[in-house]
């Protein structure tokens, strides 16, 4: 595995897959080739039916500048994985130059079957049962154990990662009106704060708290604000919400905050290792599922709970993520994403508190749940797999003809 700062990445919405990765690939091209004269730009698969929602033209245009850039959308043509686009460089002296780039999910990106290395694997530990018997043996928190492979140095990463997510829920709880495009979808993070009553059960008050946090850096991301991967943009509000909230009713301190991160980030890691966190190549479960277990594992954490206890919350999260497909409506990262944000944020709560319960008779384990989704997402039909060609895109169309 590699480090957390390749799963936790501080960038603009509304798409790892689809800006942030594009992004990236594009600004490394030009790089490469700094005396390109222009670019066209071939997206295929999902890029190509959802690329206009998620603002893939736009980021890519955006990034090439000031070199020109053309963006041709292809249909047809069957890619053998869903992310895919070529990068035709022209020159003004010499031949053409064909790059073909997968965005892999999560920011990352391979161009020509070569992944961009940003850094090498520095987690020797294969999968969860490997990390827990590893910790169990050194008497290790989870947090401890990353701080061991990545060095203290993380830890300021990722107390920058908690700044932009605390910042994105500000600036979200802040804003009114309408997010772009042609839904017309309305902001109402704030609206959950100030939804009081008077006879408000607790359970209510709390879950609607989690609500307001996890839309407002959902609708931060859908707005194209700066918002931290978690594991994905699409996800990227369930887990500040739930780190906010927890901390705040466990009076948690900043340490215990960065270990519920790092803890976190950890079982987000292995998802990404030996399973998918692409909404393109396993539907939603690999993004929201994921995001709900690492929420779960650092609500276990800042309620100070033991290893098994934290590994069940996780796995709990998964398995009930399981099947969940990805159809964002017109290709937009709002319906459902949004409000399945904030549901999750109170799915991964309570499947922090069920697990105390549990967790002495587990019968799946994290690494089977993973391993799990990833072939349950490998069964699903393309239609719900990032494209908007079935689910709720499909009705939504059909409501509205
Ligand atoms: S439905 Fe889920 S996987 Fe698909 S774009 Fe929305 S959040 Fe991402």
């Amino acid at each position: 595995m590699k480090s957390l700062r390749y799963l936790y990445r501080i960038g603009h919405g509304p798409s790892s897959s689809h800006t942030m990765g594009p992004a990236n690939a594009i600004n490394l091209i030009k790089k490469q080739y700094n005396d390109a004269s222009s670019f066209d730009v071939i997206l295929y698969g999902s890029l190509a039916f959802t690329g206009r929602g998620h603002l893939t033209d736009k980021i890519i245009v955006d990034t090439a500048y000031p070199i020109p850039c053309n963006i041709h959308f292809n249909y047809d043509l069957e890619v053998e994985f869903p992310n895919t686009f070529d990068v035709i460089i022209h020159f003004v002296d010499k031949e053409d130059i064909t790059k073909r780039v997968l965005s892999l999910g999560g920011g990352a990106i391979s161009i020509d079957n070569e992944i961009n290395h940003e850094d090498e694997e520095i987690y020797p530990e294969k999968n969860m049962d490997e990390i827990i018997s590893l910790c169990k043996k050194n008497n290790w928190t989870f947090a401890q154990y990353v701080y061991e492979r990545e060095g203290q140095s993380i830890k300021d990463y990722l107390k920058e990662v908690y700044k932009v997510m605390l910042d994105s829920i500000d600036r979200g709880l802040k804003s009114e009106g309408v997010l772009p495009g042609k839904l017309k979808v309305q902001r109402k993070a704030y609206k959950f704060l100030v939804a009081k009553h008077d006879h408000e059960s607790m359970a209510s008050y709390y879950n609607r708290i989690l609500a307001a946090y996890a839309f407002a850096v959902s609708e931060e991301n859908a707005s194209g604000g700066i918002i931290v991967t978690a594991p994905t943009c699409g996800a990227c509000g369930t887990l500040p919400s739930v780190i906010k909230y927890m901390s705040s009713r466990c009076q948690s301190s900043e340490d215990e905050i960065i270990d519920a991160l790092a803890t976190a980030g950890l079982f987000g890691n292995v998802v990404k290792t030996n399973g998918s966190i692409s909404g393109a190549e396993a539907g939603c479960q690999a993004e929201i599922g994921t995001a709900t277990a690492m929420a779960a594992a650092a609500a276990c954490s800042l309620r100070r709970m033991n290893l098994d206890i934290i590994e069940c919350a996780a796995e709990i999260a998964i398995e009930h993520s399981l099947g969940l497909t990805c159809d964002p409506v017109e290709g937009y990262v709002q319906i459902p994403c949004i409000e399945r944000n904030g549901v999750s944020a109170i799915k991964a709560t309570s499947a922090s508190y069920i697990a105390e319960f549990i967790a002495d008779s587990q019968h799946i384990s994290f690494d089977q749940a993973v391993a799990t989704a990833l072939q349950t997402g490998k069964d699903m039909k393309m239609a719900y797999r990032e494209t908007s060609q079935g689910g709720l895109a499909v009705s939504y169309k059909k409501k509205g003809e």
